[in-house]
């Protein structure tokens, strides 16, 4: 058969849109969607037969009917490799926090109020109650407080945020003290001496890298100082000889000569949580307790929540804050707000077991091994001579700059290929339907359980079935 005559029995848009699993598609997807993908097929399989019969190779001849369904079917194909850029993929790293793949995954609760609240409108800033404008901060306000032992809080964008607003309320054009110890990069841009130079505040270091005493503090505090800053050395460790000044003694210094103690924690442990005590973070619970003035941390660091900067002090510098042109510049949005109320919630009612963070972080050695030989044994099945498949004991870290030099022990299954790299194998990984990242170590790649859910195990074994 002559190639146009070929051509001609190629199905044109308006056929293939009457298709019932066209139909389909359109109601998954929808119709612009399901539209390009048809036409993106559609030309590939016309450039395929034309390229053969330029090549003068053999043209394998069909009905209307079925190059329909070969245009079907190549265009549901490109239409699971998701069009979205931002997408669900499967931590296999055993990094429980990390930051390049979204940080800490939410608990469905902040999902379904998520859902309710925004698909709708909501209260966001009216007052129920006299019926006029409200604050959206006090929707979680009283929550920080019960859950902390503040007396007052707000919410912002992040914690990066969170700290650029406190020191331009409480410092800007003065003088604020810290310790050399403390001078912190948090990855990336976010360094405490620049944040101090965008907020107007005069850095005033003392002491030294190791050791920082009370009188450093007391002799640089003048009539110019507005604040004594500590800030939690969360991705880092200084170890041996060192000190730093303890909560309580700045707390009195601060009381001495008037002036407010902040606290930059960082990774925003609420409270005292037995899975957590094993790596002793400081929480905001303690420096709260401890009479530190002001405490800033993260949302989505080990309080589990969404990104937000939460600043939880006393009602006189919270009020401060609130009025700073600034709170408006890095205001929460609704959705943040509706998914921190939700995980809020959950420490109120202490269902941790709620929160996937907790979870990961507390997994046991045997729930971990139950996890690994159910992966193991199910890459096995689908693998079969292509590699092989072991599992190994190794070490996991937090990550999102907290809980610096900790490893806890974890499981992973190591996948040897045979006919592949294993950088090739982990390339693949990377660009199938939903992306399986884990980590290359002695020529494998290992798939850590720790971070991983049961139906993460499931999705890695089919994704793994694809790129082989
Ligand atoms: C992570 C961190 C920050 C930045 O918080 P984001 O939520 O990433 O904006 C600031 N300070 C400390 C001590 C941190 O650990």
């Amino acid at each position: 058969m002559k190639i146009n005559q070929v051509m001609r029995r190629l199905p044109n848009m308006t056929e293939l849109l009457e298709k019932s699993e066209v139909t389909k598609l359109i109601d998954r997807f929808n119709k612009n969607m399901v539209n390009e993908a048809l036409n993106q097929s559609l030309e590939e399989l016309r450039q395929e037969l034309l390229s053969k019969a330029k090549a003068k190779e053999n043209i394998d001849v069909k009905t209307r009917e079925q190059y329909a369904s070969v245009v079907i079917s190549k265009a549901i194909e490109r239409l699971s490799c998701s069009p979205y850029s931002l997408k669900r993929v499967v931590n296999a790293t055993g990094v429980v926090l990390h930051t390049n793949l979204g940080r800490a995954p939410l608990p469905k609760q902040a999902l379904q109020r998520i859902n309710e609240v925004s698909q709708s409108y909501s209260n966001l800033e009216y007052n129920l109650d006299r019926g006029e404008r409200g604050e959206r901060y006090n929707h979680v306000r009283s929550l920080l407080c019960d859950i902390t032992g503040s007396e007052d809080a707000l919410v912002v964008n992040n914690n990066a945020a969170a700290v650029l607003l406190s020191l331009s309320a409480l410092a800007s054009g003065k003088e604020v003290v810290i310790s050399r110890g403390q001078l912190v990069e948090i990855g990336g841009s976010f360094r405490i001496p620049d944040v101090m130079i965008q907020s107007g505040a005069k850095l005033v270091e003392i002491g030294t890298t190791n050791k920082t005493h009370l009188r450093d503090y007391e002799r640089a505090i003048n009539e110019n100082t507005a604040l004594i800053l500590k800030v939690h050395t969360s991705n880092f460790k200084i170890m041996g000889f060192s000190t730093q000044v303890s909560h309580e003694e700045l707390v009195s210094l601060g009381k001495k000569y008037e002036l407010p103690v902040m606290e930059d924690l960082g990774s925003g442990v609420l409270l005292n949580l037995n899975s957590l005590q094993d790596f002793g973070e400081p929480t905001v619970s303690d420096s709260i307790k401890a009479g530190v003035d002001l405490v800033t941390f993260s949302g989505d660091k080990l309080l589990g929540g969404p990104q937000a900067g939460i600043i939880v002090g006393t009602c006189e510098l919270i009020s401060k804050i609130k009025q700073h042109p600034l709170t408006r510049a890095v205001r929460i949005d609704k959705l943040t707000l509706s998914a921190l109320e939700a995980v809020l919630m959950l420490y109120k009612y202490e269902q941790y077991e709620e929160i996937p963070l907790y979870n990961m972080l507390s997994k046991s050695e045997e729930k971990l091994q139950q996890d690994a030989e159910e992966l193991a044994y199910r890459l096995k099945k689908v693998i079969t001579n292509k590699g092989e498949v072991a599992i190994v004991d190794d070490v996991s870290e937090v990550g999102g700059g907290a809980l610096p030099g900790e490893e806890i022990p974890t499981k992973a299954v190591a996948i040897k290929p045979k006919n592949v790299s294993v950088e090739i194998l982990a390339t693949k990984l990377r660009h199938v339907e939903t992306p399986v990242i884990g980590r290359i170590k002695n020529d494998s790649l290992l798939l850590d359980v720790r971070t991983m859910s049961k139906e993460d195990i499931k999705i890695a074994v089919k994704m793994v079935m694809e790129a082989l």
